[in-house]
């Protein structure tokens, strides 16, 4: 055991998903080369990229690079070492002498241990620092990987009313778990991240820029009296404007920009690579197509701070100073008269 929760877990998803793919070659090679052989094959080749993954994690979490993303880590570690052991005490199970549906409700019970929530939510973390890990998306792919698996199930197993419901609740264990991460990552009504969302995804990537060297920026959009526009139209148009402003800021910036709500009617962007100038347009064009858009003819502004810089090594620290400054040059554009931008 380290003394980091988050490597002690990212090491125990390593060895959970080493396992698995013990158990897949191991199923490979008594099947042989037929149909079944090869989709455990196939199973198999999937679970090395999960391993690729994790090793790729694990080197970005012993430089401390991913942040405690658990709020009860040891509970988390708890459980992944239990499903460790039901993995070991399958593999014990699995001599290699039981026919095919078997094997297949034998990969079902892998499966659906590897169902952990805790795998699931790094999956999706590893997704916001895409290009930085193995896996082009970990999200899709293990979602096509329990697809294939359900597919197969009904394809090659002479599939049991009783195995087909089993595949089926697979899938709908995964989305369940996928969606309880979005509801504690993502804002229900803009669908921007929320505060604790942006915050977890801001961490790789400040500490990618500081490793690179790159500058980084910080937005802080507020929307101007927005009070005053609650008060005459309502708290639903309120809302509605919420929406429009979140998406209006999302199309004025790249893809890999990170937007958030930090609060109320304030919206909070994160610029992985930027230069001075370029934060500056870009925080000019948002303003201005928020000013744009006018939902159900309901004249909209924003006031916008921005700060830049290059991040030392207190990299936690020097992006809170930088979200400050943004937050500062906030309230200056504010008594400067709204509707501007200060960067
Ligand atoms: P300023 O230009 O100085 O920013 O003034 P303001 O009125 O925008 O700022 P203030 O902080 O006084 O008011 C923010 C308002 O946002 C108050 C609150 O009721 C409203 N608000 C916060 N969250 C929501 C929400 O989810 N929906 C709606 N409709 N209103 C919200
Ligand atoms: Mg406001
Ligand atoms: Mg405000």
């Amino acid at each position: 055991m380290s003394d980091d929760a988050i490597v002690d877990i990212i090491r125990l998803c390593l060895d959970i998903d080493t396992k698995a793919e013990a158990l897949y070659r191991d199923m490979a090679a008594r099947f042989g080369r037929n149909e079944i052989g090869s989709f455990f094959d196939e199973m198999c080749g999937a679970e090395r990229q999960h391993i690729a993954f994790w090793n790729d994690l694990l080197h970005m979490a012993e430089e401390g690079m991913i942040p405690q993303v658990f709020d009860h880590p040891h509970k988390v570690i708890a459980e992944l070492q239990a499903v460790g052991s039901r993995i070991e005490s399958l593999i014990d199970q699995y001599h290699g002498l039981f026919p095919t549906n078997e094997a297949f409700l034998i990969s079902f019970r892998l499966e659906f241990y590897l169902l952990h929530p805790a795998l699931e939510t790094l999956f999706h973390y590893g997704k916001t620092i895409e290009g930085a890990t193995g896996l082009q998306s970990p999200l899709e792919e293990y979602e096509s990987h329990i697809d294939k698996f359900i597919s197969a199930l009904n394809r090659l197993g002479n599939v049991s009313p009783e195995m087909e419901l089993v595949g089926e609740s697979l899938k709908t264990l995964w989305q369940e778990n996928r969606s309880l991460t979005r509801l504690t990552n993502v804002d229900q009504l803009t669908g921007v991240l929320n505060r604790r969302g942006f915050l977890h995804a801001v961490q790789p990537l400040s500490h990618l820029a500081q490793r690179n060297a790159f500058d980084i920026g910080v937005l802080m959009i507020d929307i101007d009296h927005f009070k005053k526009i609650n008060d005459t139209y309502g708290h639903q148009a309120g809302d509605e404007v919420l929406v429009r402003v979140a998406a209006s800021i999302k199309s004025s910036l790249r893809i890999s920009d990170l937007v958030g709500r930090y609060g109320g009617e304030e919206f909070i962007v994160f610029m992985p690579e930027v230069r001075v100038q370029a934060m500056r347009q870009v925080a000019e064009k948002a303003r201005r197509s928020v000013e744009a858009v006018r939902p159900r003819d309901i004249p909209v502004t924003v006031s916008i701070g921005g700060a830049s810089s290059r991040i030392g090594q207190r990299v936690n620290q020097d992006v809170e100073n930088l979200i400050k400054q943004a937050d500062d040059r906030l309230y200056q554009a504010k008594r400067e008269g709204r509707n501007r931008v200060l960067t």
